[in-house]
Formats: structure tokens, sequence, C-alpha cells
């Protein structure tokens, strides 16, 4: 999807504005002779920016804009290193919102829904987005943060909340308990909006059905403002993203160079208006792709498909690349399988080869034996590998409230 006019008159001003700024990325596009686009083609020449680069400039090497003019700062949370500290103005803060209350209309919920925010308040952009867009949105928050099941679901009856919001591992957590515990006539929750981590369909209409709710996926990164920059809508047909807030290219995340509409690769994200901390092509390791035409609901924002999966969770084993998301679809064939597992991947010396351990669970009901063996034929037939399975009884494995880390890869780097 090429520039239209006004994001390019947008990208623009940003570098003219940048280059005057003693900023990390100021100096950068000033020592290369950049001073401004005025065609896909110098945008397409624009130099890419990177979490790496924002760790270099910790804590506040982006800031573009006076101190006075910052209101708030964000962090990532660095799983390596340094973490990331972004920068927000007031109205960074605000066209935030904006685009978070856009989202919440999108997924048609209105200023009569009562919305439980179960992701975390903090450093983090999580909780206190779905705050700010609920708020703009005129709707009741309840804001509550992650962990505390027993209060999250006291408060699910008796505030009789309609959205959930939280990610999908924490939802699914919920979910179980509420089954387990015999709640599902006692919660009045219509909708919810989960996201920040990939999904297999199975654990989807699991949570839709024990919770009788419709699903919507919520897309954004703490880099780029934070969750609400795109959601999907009532066709469920990928998620629209804002883009008179942001411009998103795809590329080929080998070669940099941008590949057709409808094609899989990095999504790559620059901001067009943001103030404090404006980021140019900046690289998100998050594997989709734009899905070519109009959405039949109407709305005439483009739309990213779901996130396959992080660049840097693919995983090669034996010369194949891999996503957890297709393993999710292996498991979601099998009978009595839930949607939890973890892989394990280490070299064995001794035969020179890399050994595959997939550690699913299955319901007691079904032969573990012959249920491990499916597994195996799916994962040969499929993806050319040949793991070993281990199945255990489900409740087995760990569940988390953060983003879930299901493949664990013990080989050397
Ligand atoms: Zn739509």
């Amino acid at each position: 999807m090429k520039l239209n006019e006004t994001q390019l008159a947008q990208v623009d001003a940003q570098i003219k504005r940048l280059i005057k700024t003693d900023s990390y990325y100021g100096k950068i596009y000033r020592e290369a002779g950049i001073d401004g686009v005025s065609s896909q083609e110098d945008f397409d020449k624009l130099p890419f920016s990177s979490k790496a680069d924002l760790r270099h400039a910790y804590p506040l090497g982006i800031q573009a804009v006076p101190d006075e003019e910052i209101v708030r700062i964000h962090s990532s949370s660095g799983t390596t290193g340094k973490p990331v500290i972004i920068p927000y103005t007031a109205k960074d803060v605000d066209d935030w919102a904006i685009m978070f209350a856009r989202c919440y209309e999108t997924a048609g919920v209105t200023n009569k829904d009562r919305i439980q925010i179960t992701p975390g308040y903090g450093l983090w952009t999580a909780g206190i987005g779905f705050q700010a867009g609920c708020e703009k949105l005129g709707a009741m928050a309840i804001p509550m943060g992650p962990g505390n099941t027993d209060k999250q679901l006291q408060m699910m009856m008796d505030l009789k909340s309609t959205v959930l919001t939280a990610t999908s591992s924490y939802a699914l957590l919920l979910a179980e308990e509420i089954n387990k515990r015999g709640l599902r006539d006692k919660i009045h929750l219509k909708k919810g909006i989960f996201g920040s981590e990939r999904w297999s369909e199975k654990m989807r209409e699991y949570i839709k059905r024990e919770l009788g709710i419709e699903i919507y996926d919520i897309y954004g990164l703490t880099e780029i403002y934070g969750p609400g920059i795109g959601i999907s809508c009532e066709e469920d047909a990928g998620m629209h993203y804002w883009d008179d807030y942001i411009y998103i290219e795809i590329i080929d995340p080998k070669t940099g160079k941008p590949v057709p509409d409808g094609e899989e690769g990095e999504i790559v994200i620059t901001t067009l208006v943001k103030e404090g901390a404006p980021l140019l092509r900046f690289r998100t390791h998050d594997i989709s792709r734009i899905i070519p035409g109009e959405c039949k609901c109407g709305r005439y924002y483009p739309r990213l498909d779901t996130v396959k999966g992080r660049s840097d969770d693919m995983f090669k084993v034996h010369g194949v690349n891999m996503f957890p998301s297709q393993v999710e679809e292996i498991l979601g064939m099998v009978d009595g399988v839930s949607s939890e597992y973890n892989i394990n991947i280490a070299h064995d010396e001794s035969i020179n080869r890399d050994v595959i351990l997939v550690t699913v669970e299955a319901e007691g009901r079904v032969n573990f034996d012959a249920t491990g063996q499916t597994i195996k034929e799916l994962f040969k037939s499929r993806l050319s590998v040949t793991p070993k399975i281990t199945v255990v009884p489900v409740g087995t494995l760990p569940r988390t409230e953060k983003k879930a880390k299901r493949v664990i890869d013990h080989r050397e780097a």
C-alpha cells in the first residue's frame, strides 16, 4: 500500500521537524542528509527504526519536543537488556485515546457498556490505554488490572461487566474458572477484546463458547502509542487500522524490501502525527499481511490480517521455518487436546540432530498414546518434521497471566 498525499506530507513534516532537534533520529537523519520526502521512492529509501535504536537512545534520547511538552512516559517490557522508554505529549495521549475509542466503536461497544480492564497498569501501555479509550467513549471503566481471579469474577458478576478486555491467555484462564465454578449464568459479558499475543482458533472457540461472547482482536505496541491502533470488526476479516495516524508497510524481513499487498512479511509502522517520539519505518517483527480490497462492513480503513507470529518467534528445525501458530493449528485438529502446549528443542550431539519435544494436554477420555501418534503424523505431513510427543492431562501445563513463552530453544545460538 502506497502513501497517500496527506500521509506523504505528514512524513515530510515529521522529518523537517525532527532534523531541527537534538533527538536521536534528528541526528541520524541530519547525518544521512535526509531533509524530507516528496515521493514514495524517497520514503522507501528512509532508514528503518528499531527497538535496538530505542535501547541505544535510553532513556529519553528519542524525545523530539522540549521537556515541558512531555506529560507521560511508557516503557515496554524488554525481555533482554534495557527497557525502552517512550515519551508522550498531551496530544499523543489524546490521539491514542481517540484511536482506542474508535476501536471500541468498531467492536460495537457503546457508552452504555461496562468494560472490565484486566491488562496491567503502570509503565506498560496496556491497562491505561484500554481505560483512556473507554473514558473517551464514555463507557464505564472497571480498572481491575491483572490477577486476583476471585475478585475479577466477583466484580464481573456484581457490576455486570459487558465487555472483557484481556490478554488471550488470561481470558482463557477466566473462561476456565467460570466454567469450573459454574458461574456462566451469573455473568453478563457480551464482548471480549483481546490482544497482545497470537492465539489458536481452538482457544478462541473455547473462550467464545464458555463466555458466550463475540471476540475482537486488538493490535498495537508500546513503541507506537500502545494497543488500539487497529481492531477487527464484526466481519472478523482482519483488523482495520487507523491510517490517519499510522502508515503500515509490509516488508520482506530478510531483504527489507516492501512486498505487494496480500503477501506476508514483517509489519513496519510509521507514525504520522506523533509528537513526543515519532517513529518512521519502525520494524515491529510481527508477521502479517495487508488484506487487499474493501471490507464487507463498509469501513474504509485498510486491514491487516491476524498477526501470524513474531519474526523472532519463528523457529527452525531441520531447516524448516515454523511459527507457534502452525503448531496451534495442528493441535486444533486433534480431538480432546487443549490449546496449551510447549515445545523444547535441543541438539543431540550423539546423533548430530535437533530433537524436538512437544508437550500437549489431553482430556482423560482420550487415549494418550493414540493422540500422541496422531499429532506426530500431523507434524510430519504438514511441517515435515517428526517430533517426540508427550501427552499430559489437561491442567498440567502452567497457565500464565502474561504472554506465554511456549517454545524453549536449548540449542546454542
Ligand atoms: Zn470491517
